[in-house]
């Protein structure tokens, strides 16, 4: 179906965007899986381009662009390249609002410029070993000490944890019931704070992942983000439009799959014919195809929302739930249509397969996604 949620200004940044992907990320991915991490130049040229922290304010190094359709053509551009680079929307889409709208002005004044140019890298530390879905259980603690904040515990699963320069960490203030909880930016490099090494996963390898631990680890407090105490709330907050990114890229995924599949179906010879030409698989093409198509303009209508304010908690967690589900049928579909080939490293579906399957786990696994969706409609009877 033609899409309406692009205009030509869009479209200009999409081809720009692509081009830096092609000259400065897919020669190098197989580099960056190795070392597990994409590397800091390319990061730095990202800022410098404009392509990090743009919805900042342009006297802080930002451009003043508060438009998530620019986060969505960014998050397509990065499914086409099948590069996995999680920076991006972990940057622009999941830090941007805890950045920008929990920060006080000499916070904005002293992270903004530098995570705008690419040379503050920022994770975000919520995920502990026995806390995942039940954030609620989270154990690691910030016991004030005048002036100063003393953190003890670990993170998990951290996307950027090995790299980052500073880390945004969900903490115990208070009480075990949602409101006993605290974001603390900690920077690398403060005694008692260590960055993992890189996890060892099963896909998404160009992007660092690891755990992060705090032993005795003393911030300001002028380092507390957002209210105090309140924590737990502001990750509630922001968490419509993780799930909407996630979801951008589950449809995109699938887009890109289906594209590759139909490729390779209409040249592929068995039987004496394309694979294509086998009812049964053109019957799976199209329903697969229908799918996509119906979920995309769906999501579209969730951008625009989120754009407005509008964007509810039960629609991004369902929307996240339908379009990751949708991308793990499409994709490992089309795999198995690549038969052996599918199966072996140097065909590009077998890396979007691998990259797909945490996509129905992170952000809130598709599960919890459906009870939430489910709570909220017998919650309204
Ligand atoms: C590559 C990667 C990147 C990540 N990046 C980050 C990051 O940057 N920051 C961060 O804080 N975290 C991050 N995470 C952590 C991620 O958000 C968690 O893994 C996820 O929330 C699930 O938590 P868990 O792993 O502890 O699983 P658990 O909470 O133990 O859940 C395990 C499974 O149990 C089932 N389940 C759980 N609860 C329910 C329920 N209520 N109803 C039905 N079934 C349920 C689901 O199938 C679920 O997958 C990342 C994880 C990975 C693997």
């Amino acid at each position: 179906m033609h899409r309406t949620l692009y205009d030509s200004e869009h479209e200009s940044f999409r081809k720009a965007f692509r081009t830096f992907l092609d000259r400065r990320a897919v020669p190098f991915i197989e580099k960056w899986e190795e070392a597990g991490t994409p590397d800091r130049e390319f990061i730095r040229e990202a800022g410098e381009s404009g392509f990090l922290g743009f919805e900042l304010d342009p006297e802080l190094g930002g451009l003043g662009i508060d438009d998530f359709r620019y986060n969505a053509i960014m998050t397509e551009e990065v499914v086409a390249a099948n590069i996995a680079a999680d920076l991006f929307s972990m940057q622009n889409d999941i830090i941007l609002p805890y950045l920008r709208d929990l920060t006080t002005d000499e916070q904005r004044q002293r992270w903004h410029p530098p995570f705008a140019a690419g040379n503050l890298v920022v994770s975000l530390g919520m995920t502990e070993p026995e806390a995942g879905s039940d954030l609620a259980a989270i154990k690691t603690t910030a016991r004030r000490d005048g002036d100063m904040l003393v953190l003890n515990g670990s993170k998990t699963f951290i996307t950027s944890g090995a790299t980052c320069d500073l880390a945004i960490v969900l903490t115990r203030t208070g009480e075990r019931d949602g409101r006993g909880t605290t974001f603390v930016a900690v920077e690398a490099g403060t005694p008692g704070f260590e960055r993992g090494r890189p996890m060892h996963k099963i896909g998404r390898k160009g992007q660092d992942t690891a755990e992060l631990f705090f032993d005795d680890c003393r911030v300001p407090v002028s380092n507390i983000i957002g209210e105090p105490g309140r924590g737990f709330g502001a990750a509630v907050g922001n968490l419509p439009r993780e799930r909407l990114s996630i979801a951008v890229s589950g449809v995109a995924s699938a887009r890109h799959a289906l594209t590759l599949g139909l490729e390779h179906l209409t040249q592929r010879i068995a039987f004496g014919e394309p694979l294509a030409d086998m009812q049964s698989i053109r019957m799976m093409l199209a329903h697969l195809h229908i799918e996509t198509d119906i979920l995309e303009t769906y999501i579209d209508r969730c951008v625009l929302a989120l754009n407005d304010g509008q964007l509810t908690a039960e629609e991004a967690a369902g929307v996240k739930a339908k379009a990751t589900d949708l991308q793990w049928e499409v994709v490992d579909q089309v795999l198995q249509y690549f038969g052996g080939y599918g199966y072996m490293e140097e065909t590009p579906i077998a890396r979007i397969w691998r990259d797909a399957r945490i996509q129905r786990i992170y952000g809130g696994a598709n599960e919890v996604m459906l009870d939430l969706v489910g709570r909220r409609l017998v919650a309204r009877r």
